[in-house]
């Protein structure tokens, strides 16, 4: 139904006139605000209180009652800094409903919803670690003991005489609790989301300020077009995020999600589009065929390029022989062989008289690459070089006048290699690992309309058909199966009650000419992390693994130091390394076989994976043990974690589980990892919806100057950020 709602200011004509809304039951109320959003650009005008106003999802955390510093800062490790953030904070699941029971009748291993008054409450300390706090609930049908775990403050709440509700589970005779209300019932009800939580911020807080902001959800400005959004059934976007969080009936939470996720490909489309444009006016050096060095690459490499290597390569000549920029994804999982790949592509530039560059997420890895290329490249007589920002300014200049004047023919480095101040003499090949935004600053390294071959690496993979709809033109070359000789890794999960255990499996493989790496909890801060690191190191040292050498291994060193330990390691001078997460990407031991990971929950699902990449690498059977506190203490996400690991080594399953999950970016440490770029999308089961972002994509595009879109696109993608694709 179409009606007008009244006066509202003309954003065209600057004065007040009448619009039009569309209501719908769930809108009446709102239609106001909404009738602005569609309007143009909301905030600028007077009379705030019609307006959607975005100043206000800016807000810091930090202005909502209840929240000072310490949680400030816990809410911003798990990303929450705005009301925005907080907004689109994605459940991940929501409650199904739980019947209704009288506590006589609760049947065991059912969830189901309890209410009653408290008649005791006690703690207990069965374990360092674990406190219980339990509850004496009774109703008119009997009592049953209820059991929080590791929530003492509780203890003051339940008083006896408060009443509450509960949901749970009836287990070993007394009731687990997963929710409870003590006044409105809001976690115990059907349909109550699940967000992903983390030691510091429970569901319930989440769901406490979720609760709070929610108001705000009618500051969201809707960009898009009433008759698209119309055409697409999607709901308003102030609506779809109210719907997102507070559900009114199964699948409505669903719908939100999908209104949003519609606006998150909308957006990937919409700056995809514009890059290719970009591209399509550059050029990039047109290569000849491969000759000799190529020829002495492949006789210097140990082993033979697997036929998906090999086929990835055919893929790299064909682009590279053409002046239009390559743009190629080269996708395959953790220990598949890209690096490989990389550096041919590097050598193709080289041989051809120009320059390659392979730009890496983190300096580690950035020195990581360089050890392994810089072995290889020597033995074929290539300048290589390392650039990182730890350089002393002197030898930073040195190195950059070398790239400059061509005399260093691949350099390494982080992302920052092509920006600014670095000025190749002639780049031809760019290698980008491990960047999931696909994007990076490149304009400044190149002169006028000229753009080097890039090739994305990326171990997060995505079915072909859907990478090629994701990312429209973009090629993709695919390394779908690890050399032959590997087997796939043996994933405990271990209670670190029993860790013990673990260390005695440790020892029979060093005894048996192995090498084992240990990753240590992480801890906030570098410094902090590196002193955890020493200290485990020196503990294993005199405990558990006297009499075998253990190198510690962390992002403190110094790079030489580094390089000298990972050196000694691949030596075999050391049995074991005690390493930070330093080791996840691109470390290489084809004989350490086993890696034990402390306090295992902590880490993202992604980190795991990509820290399990590190053993398995040689013919040898290898095996990951997580160690962590007992599951039941864990978060429900971090259980899910643990659990996928264990089940699967399979990176394309445990990336889907991992957008389902969506709590791993948020974890103490963790890197953003997976695609950073969507938070309501689920790649695999919103083809549907892809496509018609990409038709609406086609059709907004060149009317997008001075749109509300045009305005996101430009705060969500800026121009640098999407130089890679150009
Ligand atoms: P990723 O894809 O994770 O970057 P790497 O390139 O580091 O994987 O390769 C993982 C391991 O596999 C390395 O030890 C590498 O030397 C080895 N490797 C790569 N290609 C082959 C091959 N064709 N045959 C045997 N081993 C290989
Ligand atoms: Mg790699």
């Amino acid at each position: 139904m179409e009606v007008y709602v009244g006066l509202v200011p003309s954003p065209a004509r600057r004065s007040w006139t009448y619009t039009r809304a569309t209501l719908t039951g769930d809108t009446k109320n709102r239609a106001l605000p909404a009738a602005f959003a569609e309007s143009g650009r909301p905030g600028s005008w007077p009379c705030p209180r019609f307006f959607a106003d975005p100043e206000k999802l800016a807000r810091s955390l930090r202005t909502l009652p209840g929240v000072g510093t310490t949680l400030e800062k816990s809410l911003a490790r798990m990303g929450l800094r705005s009301v925005r953030d907080l907004l689109e904070y994605r459940p991940f699941r929501y409650e199904p409903a739980a019947p209704e029971r009288r506590i006589a009748e609760l049947l065991i291993g059912e969830e189901a919803t309890i209410e009653g008054e408290v008649r005791q409450v006690g703690v207990r300390r069965p374990r360092r670690r674990l406190s219980l706090v339990e509850a004496l609930v009774s109703d008119a049908s009997g009592e049953v003991a209820c059991v929080w775990f590791n929530q003492l403050w509780l203890q003051e709440k339940l008083v006896p005489g408060t009443r509450l509700r509960v949901r749970g589970q009836l287990k070993r005779g007394s009731f687990a609790v997963r929710d409870f209300d003590l006044g409105e019932a809001r976690a115990t009800a059907d349909n109550a989301p699940v967000y992903p939580a983390s030691e510091e911020v429970s569901l319930k807080r989440l769901r406490g300020l979720v609760e709070r902001v929610l108001p705000l959800a009618h500051e969201f400005p809707d960009p898009l077009p009433a008759s698209l959004r119309t055409r697409l059934e999607l709901p308003l976007r102030p609506d779809a995020v109210v719907a997102l969080h507070r559900p009114a009936r199964p699948g409505q939470g669903e719908e939100g999600r999908r209104r949003l996720a519609f606006d998150e490909l909308l957006l990937f489309q919409l700056a995809l589009a514009r890059v290719a444009r970009e591209r399509d006016a550059s050029e990039a050096p047109a290569l000849g065929p491969p000759g000799s060095l190529i020829e002495r690459y492949f006789e210097a490499l140990p082993f033979r390029l697997t036929p998906h290597q090999l086929s990835a390569v055919a893929e790299i000549d064909h682009d590279l022989a053409r002046s239009r920029p390559m743009q190629r994804l080269l996708q395959g999982d953790v220990g598949s062989g890209k690096t490989a790949v990389a550096l041919y592509a590097l050598l193709r530039a080289v041989e051809a008289g120009y320059q390659g560059a392979l730009m890496a997420p983190t300096e580690t890895l950035a020195e990581q690459h360089f050890l392994t290329l810089e072995e290889i490249c020597r033995g074929l007589g290539v300048e290589c070089l390392l650039l990182t920002s730890a350089l002393p300014a002197k030898e930073h200049e040195a190195a950059r006048a070398r790239i400059a004047s061509g005399e260093a023919q691949i350099a390494i480095g982080t992302h920052a290699l092509i920006q600014k101040e670095v000025a190749f003499e002639r780049l031809a090949v760019a290698v980008v690992d491990e960047q999931h935004r696909f994007g990076v600053e490149q304009r400044t390294a190149l002169s006028e309309g000229r753009s080097p071959h890039v090739l994305h690496m990326s171990a997060t993979p995505i079915p072909r058909t859907l990478a090629l709809t994701l990312y429209g033109d973009l090629e993709l070359s695919e390394i779908a199966a690890p050399p032959a000789t590997r087997k796939p890794v043996i994933t405990s999960w271990v209670s670190e009650d029993r860790s013990e255990e673990a260390y005695r499996r440790l020892h029979r493989h060093l005894e048996a000419g192995r090498q084992a790496y240990v990753v240590c909890p992480l801890v906030e801060d570098s410094a902090g992390q590196a002193r955890a690191a020493e200290q485990e190191a020196e503990r294993l040292r005199t405990g558990e693994l006297a009499g075998f050498r253990v190198g510690c291994m962390h992002g403190r060193l110094r790079p030489a130091d580094r390089r000298e330990i990972m050196a000694r390691f691949k030596e075999r001078e050391l049995d074991v390394l005690v390493a930070t997460t330093v080791i996840e990407v691109g470390v290489d031991v084809p004989n350490a076989t086993v890696m034990i990971v402390q306090e295992a929950d902590r880490f993202g699902l992604a980190q795991l994976h990509q820290l399990r990449g590190r053993v398995g690498r040689g013919a040898e059977q290898s095996y990951c043990l997580l160690v962590s506190r007992p599951k039941e203490e864990l978060t429900e996400a971090a259980q899910r974690r643990l659990e996928a690991l264990v089940q699967t080594t399979d990176g394309f399953e445990l990336a889907e589980i991992d957008l389902e999950i969506r709590g791993e970016g948020q974890l103490l440490g963790a890197r953003q990892s997976g695609f950073s770029d969507f938070r309501f999308t689920r790649l695999r089961t919103d083809r549907a919806l892809l496509e018609q972002a990409r038709r609406a994509a086609r059709e907004l595009s060149p009317g997008l100057a001075g749109s509300p879109l045009e305005g996101e696109l430009e705060e969500r993608y800026a121009e640098a950020e999407l130089g890679g694709l150009a």
